[in-house]
Order: C-alpha cells, then structure tokens, then sequence
C-alpha cells in the first residue's frame, strides 16, 4: 500500500474495531408494547445489552504516522 501523502509503501495495515452499544431495550420495548402487545415488549427487551462490531481498516504511513482510510 502507497502512501497517498508521500508515495512511501511502508504503509502498515491497522485495523480498529469499534463496538456500538444499543441503547437499552425500555424504550424499545415500550414502543414494541404498543404496536404489538406483549410479544413487543419481549422483542424491546431482547435487543438490550446486544451490540455490534464494525472493523475499520486503516494503513498508516511509517514516516509521519499518519492514519488513512484504506
Ligand atoms: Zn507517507
């Protein structure tokens, strides 16, 4: 990988994972209450404490330290 900045291919591959928290299922589950009983409020309470991950994948450049988007 070249570096777009300087054109040196001692560019290093990184990556970052990120975690997204849902915010808790109350809301949801309130909501779910009311368009479909109580099979709604399961489903709201369900999605608590479930998150997900994205990977990002980064190369950074040896002689600056900089992080580009790959
Ligand atoms: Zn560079």
């Amino acid at each position: 990988m070249r570096c777009p900045s300087c054109g040196d291919d001692r560019c290093v591959i990184i990556e970052e994972s990120e975690t997204h928290q849902k915010g808790f299922g109350f809301f949801k589950g309130c909501c779910g209450y009311i368009l479909m009983g109580p099979i709604g409020w399961m489903c709201g309470l369900c999605g608590m404490g479930e998150g997900h991950t994205v990977q990002k994948a980064y190369f950074v450049c040896q002689n600056y330290g900089r992080k580009f988007r790959a």
